[in-house]
């Protein structure tokens, strides 16, 4: 069993800890901070302004992190899957994408292995739920992405497998390291959930300062719960309700997701619906195209139904944007990443 000690996740205190007891100077513990979160490197010897005596010490009693990059698969469009392997074996998959703006760099993370939610049009449902990823897991995710690409990661989605809002203390706990430590600003991270109502609840209650997006994926109670059994436990009115709160909380919009899939709630009548159905929610709505896989029997709807939507509900006053397909060539678009060597049982 290794048991050196972790670098990736620690804050200062803990890695002044560290160089104390192992009879280092305090101020190391600053130099090792500022590479592992404001810098990138591979390895422990790429911190190269420590004494050599230092990175030997590190060398022999740290390691910088306890999950491994497994694979990784780069798209046509720039886009990066990484296949990450846990210390007990399980697999995850995050992906770093660049939108057009170069200077943006935004990582989709995952925060369960598999998922419990089990929406019927979506992969990393089939996997069912392993177990949640613990708050270094979940930091080392971003540090290996910034390792493996020597960029910055600029901005942060919690929108890979699993329900972030069910792994909540270490979602909050990696959301203030990513803050604090590797600087990412509040605005530039958002969490997305498939509608949790009482940890919505909770969120309202702190300073959370994050984007809140939710997948509404339905205009109605009857259509959503066909989609997501989530919604059998928290009623449609109910959700909608509580976002309203949420935004008069925080006194920040919410982002409504909505996967548009043929035949299924994608019509003239549906994007009405939902018009009325968040109209009085402040927010903005992202559609998404359904990513398809060989797997599901979902389609994606016809390029006139997709902007014949998004006409309604520009019309009825709301911003709307389509999410860009990325990296559906290699299985890392929404909704994808099921980790095909995963055996979750
Ligand atoms: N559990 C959270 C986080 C997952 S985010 C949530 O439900 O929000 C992943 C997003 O991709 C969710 O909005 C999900 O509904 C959506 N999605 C799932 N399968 C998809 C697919 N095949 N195509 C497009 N989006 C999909």
């Amino acid at each position: 069993m290794d048991t050196k000690f972790i670098l990736v996740g620690k804050n200062l205190k803990e890695l002044e800890k560290f160089m104390i007891d192992n009879n280092q100077s305090k101020f190391r513990a600053k130099q090792v901070y500022n590479w592992l979160y404001l810098k990138t490197l591979k390895d422990i010897n790429d911190m190269t302004d420590l004494p050599l005596s230092t990175r030997e010490l590190l060398n022999e009693k740290a390691s910088l992190c306890s999950i491994s990059v497994k694979d990784k698969q780069i798209s046509k469009d720039g886009t990066i899957k990484f296949l990450f392997e846990l210390k007990d074996g399980n697999l995850i998959e995050a992906v770093l994408m660049r939108f057009d703006n170069r200077a943006n760099l935004t990582a989709c993370i995952s925060t369960q292995v598999g998922c419990p939610m089990g929406c019927s049009f979506c992969a990393t449902a089939k996997l069912g739920f392993k177990r949640n990823i613990d708050i270094e897991e979940i930091i080392q995710q971003i540090f290996l992405i910034q390792s493996e690409t020597g960029l910055k990661v600029t901005n942060i989605v919690y929108m890979g497998q699993g329900e972030p809002l069910l792994n909540f203390d270490n979602l909050i706990g990696s959301i203030k390291i990513f803050r604090e430590q590797f600087q990412v600003g509040a605005r530039r991270i958002t969490v997305s959930t498939c509608g949790i109502i009482p940890q919505i609840k909770e969120l309202a209650k702190l300073d959370f300062q994050s984007t809140l997006a939710i997948s509404l994926h339905a205009p109605n109670q009857e259509k959503r719960q066909t989609i997501m059994p989530v919604a059998k436990k928290y009623k449609f009115d109910e959700l909608i309700k509580t976002l309203q709160d949420y935004t008069q909380m925080t006194g920040r919009r919410v982002t409504v997701e909505y996967v548009l899939m043929k035949d299924v709630n994608d019509s003239v009548n549906d994007a009405k619906e939902l018009a009325v159905a968040i109209s009085k929610l402040k927010s903005n709505v992202n559609l998404i195209v359904y990513n398809q896989n060989e797997k599901s029997d979902f389609k994606k709807p016809s390029k006139e139904a997709i902007q014949k939507f998004k006409y309604i509900l520009e019309a009825s006053g709301k911003k709307v944007t389509i999410r860009l397909e990325r990296g559906a060539d290699i299985d890392a678009a929404c909704g994808q990443l099921s980790s095909k060597f995963n055996k979750v049982s």
